[in-house]
């Protein structure tokens, strides 16, 4: 209906200017006309627009970002010595107070600082890194720091390759401290602590269930239990918990790399606490470097991704394969159906992709 169609709001009225179709606030996106090299000397020269189109372009699952994101990857020379540390608490701990305090207190000491989120489940909007100019409003203006958002799609799989993809073009960029932030309820902390030296796990004083909300499995894996919000009337109450978390991680089965977990109480609304947190951060480094830990864990995070690396790299291929797709229908159906075995169905699948890739005939095409 013509008329309507007029009257429509999708309809542009004469004497009104469109509105820019172009959000702004959009992140950038990778220029294709950059080649890898200017990538690396952008990286190199810490250029922060060329290191943010480089992580767009590391983030994208476009096949020609992902060819040239590598290639950057591959080109970038190692990179000093850089420290990561993960950070997790559960929603409302003060985690991105606490970055924003220790991060400033680093900044202010001539480190370079980044920090960058694992949040697989992109559902967090106000307590998401990106809604946190407020709370991490130092760093954001802090022209030695560096806040990346976590990428929003995928699996808990893709978004850690990025991140510690991340990581690497951070640290060429010459940030030393890298910090790598979860939300922790699920299992984003196992895969942080893939990719980081070191783990702090913040808590709060509770009233009487200390050990309450934070899984036993996540207690294990912190070098260090920071009590936050140790101020005004929550002072006692921070250092009774402080002694009752001690107490309790001295029941855990001695660590790999022989350092005992410390716990460690902070205000981060006040900063109070920062400068001892960061020596024990420091000293953990020292102690762990000298036993040779420090590099054999860094050796192990490598094997480990290598693994995932391969697994993602063949999962993907499989399951792009059109013989594959235009098979798996019909074999879920018989499996469905109980004519065939998920098992057998599976192995049948899986050796004729293996038999066309070593370049023998598909049995179907014979
Ligand atoms: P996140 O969800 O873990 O990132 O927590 P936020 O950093 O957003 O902090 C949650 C709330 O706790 C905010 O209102 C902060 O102002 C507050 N908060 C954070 N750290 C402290 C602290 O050390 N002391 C006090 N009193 N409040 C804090």
């Amino acid at each position: 209906m013509p008329s309507d169609a007029r009257n429509s709001a999708l309809h542009v009225q004469p004497g009104v200017a469109p509105t820019p179709s172009v959000n702004s606030q959009l992140r950038p996106r990778p220029r294709q006309t950059r080649t890898a090299e200017e990538y690396v000397a952008g990286i190199q020269h810490g250029d922060r627009g060329v290191l943010s189109q480089a992580i767009t372009l590391v983030e994208s699952t476009h096949p020609a970002h992902q060819a040239l994101a590598q290639e950057v990857l591959a080109a970038l020379p190692p990179a000093a010595a850089s420290l990561r540390v993960g950070v997790t608490g559960v929603p409302g701990v003060g985690k991105s107070t606490f970055l924003d305090a220790l991060g400033t207190f680093l900044t202010e000491k001539g480190h370079g600082v980044a920090v960058l989120a694992i949040d697989p489940s992109s559902t967090r909007t106000k307590g998401s890194i990106l809604g946190d100019k407020t709370r991490m409003d130092r760093l954001a203006a802090d022209p030695n720091a560096f806040i990346r958002p976590s990428p929003t799609a995928g699996s808990l799989g893709g978004v850690a390759r990025r991140t510690r993809e991340t990581i690497r073009l951070c640290e060429a960029a010459g940030f030393d401290v890298i910090f790598v932030e979860t939300v922790g309820v699920g299992q984003s902390e196992t895969t942080v602590h893939s990719m980081v030296d070191f783990f702090l796990l913040l808590a709060l004083a509770g009233a009487g269930d200390e050990l309450q909300g934070i899984k036993r499995g996540i207690m294990e894996m912190a070098d260090a239990l920071v009590i936050n919000k140790a101020d005004g009337d929550n002072r006692t109450a921070a250092r009774r918990a402080k002694a009752q978390y001690r107490s309790a991680l001295r029941l855990f089965p001695p660590t790999a790399s022989g350092w005992t977990p410390e716990v460690a109480t902070c205000s981060a609304l006040t900063g109070e606490g920062m400068p001892e947190v960061w020596s024990l951060i420091e000293r953990y480094r020292q102690e762990t470097q000298a036993s040779g830990y420090f590099a054999a864990h860094r050796r192990e995070q490598a094997r480990y991704w290598l693994r995932q690396a391969i697994e993602h790299h063949l999962h993907t291929r499989f399951f792009s394969d059109p013989a594959v797709q235009a098979q798996l229908p019909g074999l879920e159906q018989a499996v469905v159906e109980g004519t065939v075995s998920p098992f057998v169905a599976a192995q049948r699948l899986v050796e004729e992709r293996a038999a066309k890739d070593a370049g023998g005939q598909h049995p179907s095409e014979v």
